[in-house]
């Protein structure tokens, strides 16, 4: 029964993974899941908030300074992908990833204006990797790797222990959670590095790796998140 079941998914279970109803299309999900999906239509480019209008000047940027070049968001964290993406980091829908990357391409696409020459997945501590068994960061990396054929690096940057999740603390806690937290391992990398991640909230561990990568001679540093939290105190790390 098992086997059969297994089977007919891989080999003739073409419906949409999310309605469960309507066949898939080429997009990986139907095309009424397509259309419903949160998109992030004009993200500020300095911190990937989603605006009402490419024109408007972002309020959540005020008073802040990015080491990120570009952030790229191609949704909004918000339903379906705040159940999607914590049921993959507990490794019960991992194949979703394979038609969330192909979202995340087609919106790269419309809009970058200049691809980098490597990508980087943000890092897992060795112990959570082991806990885990994958970093969902680095296979959305390597899924766009094959889609643009850029090389992805996984080893460049290491984390060097475990820091707190960083939606559970304060400002001055963030930066301090952050020191020493990571280490870049080679140099030069690349001038241009395209940080991958699937969910930004504070952005603080994207500047901070931009930081380190800015020290070590590379010139621009732009942040590719497949979902952006619409309020940055809400639910997801990093
Ligand atoms: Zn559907
Ligand atoms: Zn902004």
């Amino acid at each position: 029964m098992f086997y059969r079941k297994v089977y007919r998914r891989l080999f003739f279970d073409q419906t949409c993974p999310l309605c469960h109803v309507h066949p898939a299309s080429s997009l990986g999900i139907c095309e009424g899941c397509h259309v419903d999906l949160p998109w992030n239509l004009f993200p500020c480019p300095s911190c990937g908030i989603s605006r009402d209008h490419p024109d408007d000047h972002c309020r959540c940027c005020n008073h802040k300074t990015f080491t990120v070049d570009r952030t790229f968001a191609a949704l909004e964290y918000r339903f379906p992908l705040n159940t999607l993406l914590p049921s993959i980091k507990q490794r019960y829908s991992l194949h979703h990833l394979g038609w969330l990357s192909q979202v995340f391409h087609a919106r790269l696409e419309d809009q970058i204006d200049q691809w980098p020459d490597v990508l980087i997945p943000v890092p897992m501590h060795a112990l959570d990797l082991i806990r885990r068994g994958y970093n969902q960061a680095a296979i959305l990396a390597e899924l766009l790797g094959k889609a643009t054929s850029i090389n992805v690096t996984h080893s460049a940057i290491i984390k060097t222990r475990c820091s707190q999740r960083q939606h559970n603390l304060n400002a001055s806690q963030r930066r301090t959670n952050l020191i020493d937290a990571f280490c870049v391992t080679s140099r030069p990398i690349a001038d241009h590095i395209a940080l991958i991640d699937d969910v930004m909230t504070t952005g603080s561990t994207l500047n901070e790796l931009a930081r380190l990568l800015k020290k070590q001679g590379c010139k621009r540093v732009d942040a590719w998140v497949l979902a952006r939290t619409p309020d940055p105190d809400s639910d997801e790390d990093t």
